[in-house]
């Protein structure tokens, strides 16, 4: 019978629950990852297994939330039948980072996953996700896939670009299997979120990566799979303890923060911030400014024209949301 139901036949099954559990908890706690909270409870990670946990009271009442990539301290408890293993939750470890869209916490990096050809990259959306990456304190990676139907002239021009900024880039395709392992190497246990327009090879190259991905909900996606279509939930895949990744739909029509000022959007241009001692004004924006060391290195081709491009673009609408409000 599912929890659900057990629920149902029950009027106070909270608290039935809690005296269930609380005289089998164990004494030491434990430190897990929440993968997934549904239905009232929270499904934490530890030492290779999943646990269903309940919150201890004064998380309750204080309505704590949890987050996919949460750490928590939690104690092992009793599980609701034989195949399951219950806990309860006892304190939330301080969040290194948090993102409200898709709700995760404690990311280590976002996975921009563009296609070479077919689509071709979309260089206004890659940068506007290693924005949105930077001012939420996560790293973003590039990840071009689909190496196979390009020349190495056309990957050598976007490693160009992107060398400048410091970000990580790998090229890949999963037809040749090149490239697969430096991706591998770079989800090795980290908490990864994989943003990335449909079409551009996501699942080709989950697949190629190990067929051993588990949806880390577990028996829980299937219970969600019938209203999966209703939440805007985030689908996180687990390889190993430490290996998440979140996929999520939807960040093509990502829009700038909305508290993003437009002094700080250069900031998030690691080779313009990097040229900001060198501009006359301290405060300069990189735009109509007399000596301007970033315009400088444009000239030079020492800052790519189309980051450039997409700078003054993103000036642009972030100074229109700011007359918005
Ligand atoms: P998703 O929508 O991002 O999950 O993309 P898929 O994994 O479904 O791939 C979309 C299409 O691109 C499929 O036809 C794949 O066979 C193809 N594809 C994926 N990876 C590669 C690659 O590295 N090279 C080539 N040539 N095609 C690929
Ligand atoms: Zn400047």
């Amino acid at each position: 019978m599912s929890r659900k139901n057990d629920k149902k036949a029950n009027k106070q099954p909270n608290m039935v629950y809690e005296q269930e559990t609380s005289d089998n908890l164990s004494e030491t706690l434990h430190e897990g990852t929440i993968i997934k909270g549904y239905s009232g409870f929270y499904y934490v990670a530890f030492d290779g297994e999943l646990y269903e946990c309940s919150l201890r009271g004064k998380n309750r009442q204080k309505k704590v939330k949890f987050l996919p990539g949460d750490k928590v301290l939690f104690r092992i408890g009793k599980g609701v039948d034989d195949d399951t293993r219950g806990g309860a939750i006892e304190e939330l470890v301080p969040r290194k980072n948090e993102l409200v869209r898709p709700p995760v916490a404690n990311l280590d990096q976002l996975v921009i996953l563009s296609a070479l050809a077919d689509p071709a990259p979309d260089l206004r959306l890659i940068d506007r996700l290693t924005v949105f990456a930077q001012w939420n304190e996560v790293t973003p990676v590039l990840c071009f896939n689909k190496a196979d139907l390009v020349t190495k002239e056309a990957q050598e021009k976007l490693a160009e670009i992107y060398a400048p900024t410091g970000f990580p880039v790998v090229f890949c395709s999963t037809v040749t299997g090149e490239g697969i392992e430096e991706v591998k190497a770079m989800l090795h246990g980290k908490f990864s979120v994989l943003a990335g327009n449909s079409g551009v090879g996501k699942s080709s190259l989950m697949n190629a990566i190990s067929d051993r991905w588990q949806l880390a909900t577990g028996q829980v996606s299937e219970k969600l799979g019938r209203g999966r279509h209703t939440t805007r939930h985030v689908e996180l895949f687990q390889l190993d303890q430490n290996t998440l990744l979140a996929d999520t739909p939807g960040f093509s029509t990502l829009t700038l923060p909305e508290d993003l000022k437009r002094e700080e959007l250069s900031r998030l241009f690691p080779e313009f911030l990097a040229r900001l001692s060198d501009c006359r004004f301290a405060t300069c924006m990189h735009k109509n400014e007399p000596d301007c060391a970033v315009k400088e290195a444009l000239t030079n081709g020492e800052v790519a024209q189309s980051r450039y491009d997409n700078y003054l673009a993103f000036l642009e609408e972030v100074i229109q949301q700011e007359r918005s409000f």
